[in-house]
């Protein structure tokens, strides 16, 4: 079951839960079945499901409950809860800061798409304005190299690494040294994979990892693999002190389970998810977001009702019904660009979007946003109608950025970013496809219980 399906299996189970007069002894069984089921199609773990299910009973007792409590909101957000909790270990061993260096170890298996994250990791802090670096260390696979130094090359990313040199540790050695030296505040040493977990592969980790000391081990994991992913995750752990997961290939037909046991099985959190090939489908992971997403509640709740407050009313159901078809503009974003500029104190809606906050619009950086909001729309100026009602993302070719360049007066590579940031809100957007938009204030009360 793909993580979508999984959603909806969950909210489908409370949803006919909160549709019985009475919700008695057989009403929450029926339900906690439901999820049971739904969760193990997941390929979470028996024993996490189970865990959860008598989590949850004890927490809702129903004689316990007092006539008048609203069970169905207790059964909610108790559901809810431990979700988070089961997806929650806690906080990473270990958080870098900008501008202190910091070295961290990736680990994993070959093709779970280890090299691709380190650059995405590198990249996102990048583009943070941290000060990356690269050291491929994985001398184990012919190639690895080449793709190190080609993703770190697009990406404008020191790297460092040999076609000569057989030893990994004094690779990583050498590579930690000089980017040490250079004052490089992220140090990011990619490991050797192999196709299975094997001795020798381990033997290797422990001693890149006892020769660079690393601040942070991260494991990177496919969330294609299932059930196996428990056993993966601890056979690594075992081995050398795992402080965080990456979990990539969350945008395929990912069996989003198998991830969950991971994270329990590791006590490591999840920090970033991978969501594509590209350098930047890569997404901070928080778990109580996830979750009301997963669950298709909470976060749009926040975002409705502000849409509600913000978008003038004879806007409203237009955009609502474009927000459900999913179907994203360069027009919209226009207009919503419009929207956030009209209301004030900014990024207060589109924060609550998934997306919009943490690139757009970080906190604390209000007037950078708004005035790269204004360098947006002045592009957007320039372009044709064609341009800004197409959904094509090959309709934007060389000539016509040059020509939106030109007309705007700003450089090419303004307009690369602005598309580059259309893009990513466009698949953003996507996700909304179908989604059933609930009416002024009607979920706000259970996602505001829900996030408490
Ligand atoms: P490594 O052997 O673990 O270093 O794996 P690679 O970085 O070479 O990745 C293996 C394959 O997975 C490549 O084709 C990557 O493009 C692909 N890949 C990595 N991360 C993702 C992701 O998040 N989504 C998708 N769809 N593909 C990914």
């Amino acid at each position: 079951m793909v993580l979508a399906q999984l959603g909806g299996s969950i909210s489908r189970a409370l949803q006919q839960m909160s549709n019985a007069t009475i919700i008695d002894e057989k009403v929450l069984n029926e339900c906690l079945n439901e999820i049971t089921r739904a969760l193990l199609q997941s390929d979470v773990q028996f024993k996490l499901v189970r865990d959860m299910q008598t989590n949850i009973k004890k927490i809702v007792n129903l004689d316990d409950l007092a006539a008048g409590h609203n069970k169905r909101k207790i059964i909610q957000q108790a559901v809810f809860n431990e979700l988070c909790k089961m997806l929650d270990p806690g906080k990473p061993s270990f958080t870098p800061k900008k501008g202190k260096t910091s070295v961290i170890m990736f680990v994993g298996l070959q093709g779970s798409g280890k090299t691709t994250t380190c650059t995405k990791y590198a990249y996102y802090h990048q583009k943070k304005g941290w000060k990356p670096a690269l050291v491929c260390a994985d001398t184990f696979r012919a190639g690895a190299f080449d793709q190190l130094k080609q993703n770190a090359t697009k990406a404008k990313i020191p790297f460092y690494g040999s076609y000569m040199e057989s030893d990994p540790v004094k690779i990583a050695v050498e590579g930690v040294e000089r980017f040490k030296k250079e004052n490089c505040d992220l140090i990011i040493v990619d490991t050797s994979g192999r196709h299975k977990q094997e001795a020798s592969l381990f033997e290797e980790m422990r001693q890149v990892s006892e020769a660079t000391k690393p601040d942070l081990v991260i494991f990177v994991m496919d969330s294609s693999i299932g059930q196996a992913a428990f056993d993966q995750a601890q056979a690594f752990k075992q081995s050398v002190s795992v402080g965080a997961v990456i979990v990539t290939k969350m945008d395929g037909h990912a069996k989003g389970g198998g991830a969950l046991s991971a994270v329990a099985a590791t006590k490591s959190p999840v920090i970033f998810i991978g969501t594509g090939e590209h350098m930047d489908e890569f997404e901070v992971f928080d778990v109580k977001p996830f979750v009301s997403r997963l669950l298709g509640m909470g976060d749009w709740s926040g975002f409705m009702d502000k849409i509600h407050e913000v978008v003038p009313m004879d806007q409203q159901p237009e955009l609502l019904q474009k927000l459900s078809e999913g179907n994203f503009t360069l027009r919209i974003m226009y207009e919503q660009f419009q929207n956030i500029l009209k209301m004030g104190p900014i990024g207060q809606v589109f924060s609550m979007l998934p997306g919009f906050s943490s690139e757009l619009m970080p906190k604390g950086r209000e007037k950078e946003s708004q005035a790269k909001i204004k360098r947006y729309m002045t592009m957007m100026d320039s372009m044709t109608n064609e341009e800004l009602d197409s959904n094509n993302p090959k309709l934007m070719n060389e000539s016509r950025m040059m020509r939106i360049a030109r007309g705007a007066g700003r450089p090419v590579r303004e307009v690369m970013e602005m598309l580059d940031e259309y893009k990513r809100l466009a698949k953003i957007w996507s996700k909304m496809k179908g989604l059933k938009i609930p009416k002024k204030g009607e979920m706000s009360a259970l996602s505001r219980n829900m996030n408490a």
